[in-house]
């Protein structure tokens, strides 16, 4: 009986907020602690407050906030419009095409400025599947928490009141731990298929529950995804990998559905059974750097990815007859040739990963001056670390991983030492090999040959 009553109250006060009425959470109930905002933060909500405006802390920020996690960036939404917003700090930049925002910089820091924007109204251009094509009308503060996607993204903090605005119960989603789609989320994941990749890669960094409705339609939908641009996807595929968590992620991905065929960089790292101890390896070291705060390198990573692709490819060429380098450098071609498209690797990212594969030979060759002339190599370090992490997962001798190590951190002497003192190197791997061998038969070989000559 009370129940029913506290459920009918519960469903009054919710059409309430529907209808436009937020909740104001105050300090006591929320306990984010001003002190963890950063001053550039507080100073752009503070100028545009004293200008007149509405300014909030809002979306990833304030979740992490409440949650107790150090958050990424912080970004501010207003209602003031970029042209307002822009003459009040020296240095801002009005950036975006479509939708504008305002970036405004202190330091080395940036904070996204963006205006209260409204969802997709029917008058928007979608796609032939329902997918948002623009989302660029300015809208109330109301509107703009209803075109976010997840409730605990929804949130707006201003660090004056302290107060914590609360459209769409996030406070309360943000204690059940629980990550659920504002709105209807077929209609959600139909505007913007990345959202279910977002949901994962949300749920799995926080640890959430992702709440049945929200979950439920991904598995069904997830053929969408093949609709949008292969760049944004990668983009969402990055931050994944990067987020720290992406062993969380890349399991909760598997277990929704979300690979098989639709992303093909999924594809890469589930569907090798002799990569995947390697590919996990190399992504949940990835996770340690992150946590660690260290750099990634975006090239490395993906070289780890597409490693066993190209193994697979040189042993293939190398059965067939061509040379080792040449095998791999063919090997590489093609695997590179296949993928970068596919998976709209940008090209900078490529020029990193041929030179890691091509180096790893280059570690076996330990006699005469080849081993002086890798040290020279502006890749070294990179290549070292792969070949390390390919000794940890036991695809490469530990000794010859030492040594190397020894290697590079030795004086003059040192290195004769431990260049006399070095292993021949394994039958058929050792410095270049004089007599040349015809292909077999077959294109392939053939091609791998061709390839040779050219390079
Ligand atoms: P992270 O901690 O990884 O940065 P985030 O939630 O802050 O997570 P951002 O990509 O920085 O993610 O996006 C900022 C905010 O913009 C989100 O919190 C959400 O409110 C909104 N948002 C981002 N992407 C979408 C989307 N595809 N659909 C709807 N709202 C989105
Ligand atoms: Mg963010």
């Amino acid at each position: 009986m009370i129940k029913r009553f506290v459920e009918k109250v519960q469903t009054l006060f919710t059409r309430r907020r529907r209808a436009g009425k937020p909740r104001q959470v105050l300090r006591d109930e929320h306990g984010i602690q001003r002190e963890r905002v950063p001053r550039s933060a507080l100073r752009v909500c503070e100028t545009l407050q004293k200008a007149g405006h509405h300014a909030y802390i809002v979306g990833g920020a304030v979740r992490d906030l409440l949650i107790g996690v150090t958050p990424k960036d912080f970004d501010v939404a207003t209602d003031a419009t970029p042209e307002q917003v822009k003459p009040h700090f020296r240095r801002a930049i009005i950036i975006g095409r479509r939708f504008r925002l305002v970036h405004v910089m202190f330091g080395s820091e940036t904070i996204e400025v963006s205006t209260f924007r409204a969802a997709a109204n029917g008058e928007q251009a979608v796609d032939a599947h329902g997918r948002m094509l623009a989302d660029n009308v300015f809208g109330t503060q109301a509107d703009d928490a209803a075109r976010r996607d997840f409730t605990i993204n929804a949130l707006y903090y201003d660090p004056t009141t302290e107060t914590v605005i609360d459209y769409h119960d996030g406070v309360k989603d943000i204690r059940r731990r629980r990550l659920r789609m504002i709105g209807d989320p077929q209609g959600r994941y139909r505007e913007d298929p990345v959202r279910m990749l977002r949901a994962v890669r949300i749920a799995a960094k926080l640890g959430f529950e992702i709440d049945e409705a929200t979950r439920s339609p991904i598995a069904r939908l997830a053929d969408l995804l093949g609709n949008v641009p292969p760049a944004r996807v990668f983009d969402e595929m990055l931050k994944l990998l990067t987020s720290g968590h992406s062993v969380a992620c890349i399991l909760r991905l598997r277990a929704e559905g979300l690979h098989h065929g639709l992303l093909p960089l999924l594809d890469v790292i589930l569907e090798q059974p002799e990569g995947e101890r390697f590919v996990m390896l190399a992504l949940s070291r990835t996770d340690e750097r992150v946590r660690a705060g260290k750099h990634i390198a975006v090239g490395f990573l993906f070289a780890c990815l597409l490693w066993h692709e190209v193994l697979k490819r040189w042993k293939e060429l190398q059965a067939a007859g061509a040379h080792r380098i040449p095998a791999l450098d063919a090997a590489i071609d093609e695997v590179l040739g296949r993928q970068t498209e596919k998976l709209a690797i940008q090209r900078r990212f490529v020029a990193d990963m041929r030179d890691i594969w091509m180096m790893q030979p280059r570690f076996e060759r330990r006699s005469g001056r080849a081993p002086h002339a890798l040290l020279a190599h502006l890749r070294l370090r990179a290549g070292y670390d792969f070949l390390a992490l390919r000794g940890a997962a036991d695809e490469a001798p530990a000794e010859l991983v030492t040594w190397w190590h020894d290697f590079m951190h030795a004086d003059e002497d040192g290195r004769a030492r431990l260049l006399a003192a070095a292993p021949a190197p394994p039958k058929g791997e050792g410095p270049r090999r004089r007599r040349r061998r015809r292909p077999k038969s077959g294109s392939e070989a053939a091609s791998a040959a061709g390839s040779a000559a050219s390079s």
